[in-house]
């Protein structure tokens, strides 16, 4: 920890401006550590704005551990529908459950305990247990790195694992033994609404006389951009499975991509191969079946973080063969009104709505 006196201006600066100007959070009227763990995991890749609801929901739901180690789990992957990151909320229930059996039922306050369970890291640790607790352990998350980089023109941006450790280690430099807790939140939120990844507000950030990247006169620069690497574009064929009025949904793997959600069966193009082709050929490996394509509903495009989909869908009938499904947990012939219960990735989502909203199967 710094103790030089400039140091001290900066961190009482930022918690006078922090108490004055804080947004009032759902999340910010507890010290509960569940309520702030689940806050957390929320917030991570998604805006403040979007978890408020969310995050209410879950609450309302589930609001002990207890409550959310004994929910089934399509309850809990309904709840996060939307979000994205399905593992996160996968991870909650089984990071509860231990905490039944290996905790008493209360999170942990020892930061290798909470360490250990699914879905924390160093970042999540230090935000639950200093937040709740207010224990002296530093967080770093995006907003943090920008503001730590600008605060002290570090050429730092985290992107190799040398400069991440060297990230850390300024965060807990920084971080003052009175309030961490505070003084984190203080951080995130000045990255949050004021030192913005563009166009900084500087004049109303009460950093502004200490800032070495203001001082630069080029805040935008620090930190320096990472390296992209552009998202992978992938084309998928999915079918809309037709039996009288009811259609086939199936869920993925739990411990695949998006594990545990439910969608229509089919898969990637391969190299050549036409949409209805790929759809023909998927169809055959996953459901054992031949089918017979009616007509194509639509074209989805669809954007993950890490790729971009074109999604085919058709609408098709059982051909010959017997119905032997044999890559997911389970499926079911499910009516257009009952689809709604289930909760499907984004691009799916979209077959969703249209089928509820036509009303045709
Ligand atoms: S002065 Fe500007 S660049 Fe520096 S911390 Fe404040 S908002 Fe960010």
């Amino acid at each position: 920890m710094l103790k030089n006196k400039k140091t001290v201006k900066i961190r009482g600066a930022l918690l006078d401006w922090y108490d004055s100007e804080k947004r009032d959070l759902p999340w910010r009227q507890t010290r509960d550590p569940y309520s702030i763990w689940v806050s957390e995991i929320m917030l991570q890749q998604t805006q403040v704005q979007t978890v408020i609801p969310y995050y209410r929901r879950w609450m309302r739901a589930f609001p002990t551990l207890r409550r959310l180690a004994k929910a089934p789990e399509e309850k809990v992957l309904k709840l996060w529908e939307g979000l994205g990151y399905y593992s996160r909320a996968r991870n909650l229930k089984k990071a509860a459950q231990k905490i039944q059996q290996d905790f008493n039922g209360v999170v942990p306050e020892n930061y290798q305990d909470i360490l250990s369970l699914p879905g924390i890291g160093k970042y999540t640790a230090g935000a639950i247990l200093s937040i709740a607790h207010d224990q002296p352990l530093p967080v770093l998350d995006g907003n943090v790195k920008r503001v730590l980089a600008r605060l002290f023109a570090l050429k730092e941006n985290g992107a190799s694992g040398r400069s991440e450790k060297r990230l850390w280690q300024v965060a807990e430099d920084f971080l003052p033994d009175t309030r961490p807790g505070d003084f984190n939140q203080a951080v995130m939120e000045l990255g949050a609404t004021v030192c913005l990844p563009k166009n900084p507000m500087c004049p109303l950030c009460p950093l502004k006389k200490y800032c070495a990247a203001k001082k630069l006169g080029d805040p935008e620069r620090f930190p320096p951009p990472k390296p992209r690497t552009p998202a992978k574009k992938i084309e998928v064929s999915a079918a809309v499975l037709q039996r009288g009025k009811k259609i086939f949904i199936q869920q993925r793997l739990h411990d695949g991509l998006m594990g545990g959600l439910w969608e229509f069966p089919g898969g990637k193009r391969e190299k050549n191969e036409t949409p209805e082709d790929c759809l023909v050929r998927e169809i055959r490996e996953e459901l054992g079946i031949d089918i017979r394509i009616s007509e194509k509903l639509m074209v989805i495009k669809h954007s993950y973080t890490r790729f971009r989909v074109t999604l085919h869908v058709f609408r098709v009938r059982l051909g010959t063969g017997r119905l032997k499904p044999t890559q997911c947990e389970q499926w079911q012939w499910v009516n257009h009104e009952e689809l709604n219960s289930y909760t499907f990735p984004a691009a799916n989502g979209k077959i969703v709505k249209y089928l509820t909203q036509n009303g045709r199967v």
